[in-house]
């Protein structure tokens, strides 16, 4: 089995042409607008609220600060119940709110938040769940909704993985009080770096743009200590260019998966994941679990195919609250699946621009790995 000459990474920014964005850097040149709520990050704006049907969709320099900033707006205090399996900015920003995180385990098919695990871990003190829609997959809102309306809770969302998907028939981003999205350049639609914050109550707006924008209500008054969190109109150009490639891109993604599953469906101990019923997915990650069946560990085999030029990640490994900066944090849940996910999933290449050719390569050498390590393969050579 060879390698591959060029290394294959876990995912490879797409870009539009250059000529279409030098053309678009012509416009900002001569205009000279270049930050502070300019003509491309309103425009920007409004396509991005009419596309995903929210009564509002602020951008932002990157996500984490448009999380940080959502949560503020929404005036919570003491604990807000969140996952362990994510990136680490969701509780980092809790903690710039000075919210106490409760990490709660998570559902052993969709990696999100377990509702039923999240009842009892509710307080006088609890104030929102904090919920993450994990490589894209939705949460199961409904039971999500339920308890935080039962409890008088805020339910908030990282949609960081999850721009463009839908969910029984409708955008991900009118679920809940608030969806964070990211628009770093790893993430299926970027603006180099960016983010956005969707809600439904309009009178949020105006506080969020003030918070974005260091509290300015007018040229002379300040009405808040706010920050400064703006997208400048570079990113907003290369967020319009990559609007318009988006249903090209997620459908070469959707051919990448389907292409995956079908390689991958009869090598033991690979375990797929699969899009809930009702879902129309980004696609913009692919994991699999590697389980005992394999014949060597998830480490094993994330260091192999390495040997191969073959570079996945483990997301999200370790948990979150396992980092030493959130080992002071109590955690009363065992997290049980939340360990045990976290040992198993590995996040194969994916972006657009692979090719279907290299996809099956990819599974080969999975194949070939999972060979030499189990009695099978040595007996057939
Ligand atoms: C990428 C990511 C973020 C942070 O977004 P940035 O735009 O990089 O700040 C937050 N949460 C999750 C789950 C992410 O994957």
């Amino acid at each position: 089995m060879q390698a591959f000459d060029d290394p294959i990474y876990v995912t490879r920014p797409s870009l539009p042409p250059l000529a279409d964005f030098v053309s678009g850097l012509q416009q900002i040149w001569d205009s000279r607008w270049l930050t502070n709520d300019g003509p491309l990050v309103r425009q920007l704006e409004d396509r991005l609220a009419a596309a995903q049907g929210v009564a509002g969709a602020l951008a932002f320099c990157n996500g984490t600060l448009a999380l940080q900033i959502g949560l503020q707006a929404l005036n919570l205090s003491g604990s807000v119940i969140t996952t362990p399996f994510t990136f680490v900015a969701t509780s980092h920003a809790l903690f710039w709110n000075k919210l106490q995180p409760i990490f709660s385990d998570i559902d052993p098919t969709n990696f999100n938040l377990d509702p039923a695990r999240i009842e009892e871990k509710i307080t006088p003190w609890t104030t929102a769940i904090l919920a993450v829609h994990v490589f894209g997959e939705p949460c199961d809102h409904e039971a999500l909704a339920d308890i935080a309306s039962r409890h008088n809770l805020k339910l908030i969302y990282d949609a960081a993985h999850a721009f463009g998907v839908r969910t029984r028939g409708q955008s991900i981003a009118q679920l809940g009080d608030m969806s964070m999205f990211s628009f770093h350049a790893t993430k299926v639609f970027h603006t180099f770096e960016g983010g956005m914050l969707a809600f439904s109550d309009p009178a949020l707006q105006r506080r969020l743009g003030h918070l974005r924008n260091f509290g300015f209500e007018s040229e002379v008054e300040v009405v808040m200590p706010g920050t400064n969190a703006k997208m400048n109109e570079v990113q907003a150009l290369m967020g319009l260019l990559m609007l318009d490639r988006m249903d090209s891109m997620i459908g070469s993604q959707a051919c990448i998966a389907q292409r995956y599953r079908q390689c991958l469906q009869d090598i033991p101990g690979i375990v797929c994941s699969l899009p809930a019923p009702g879902t129309e997915g980004n696609h913009g990650y692919f994991s699999i679990r590697v389980t005992g069946d394999f014949g060597c560990s998830r480490d094993d085999l994330y260091e192999s195919l390495k040997k191969f030029n073959v570079f996945t990640r483990r997301y999200f490994y370790p948990l979150v609250c396992d980092h030493s900066c959130y080992r002071a944090v109590t955690v009363h849940d065992p997290l049980p699946v939340a360990r045990r996910v976290t040992t198993e999933v590995l996040a194969l290449p994916m972006y657009p621009e692979l090719s279907l050719d290299d996809v099956q390569r990819i599974c080969e050498i999975i194949r070939h790995i999972h060979d030499g390590k189990t009695d099978n393969g040595k007996r057939d050579g």
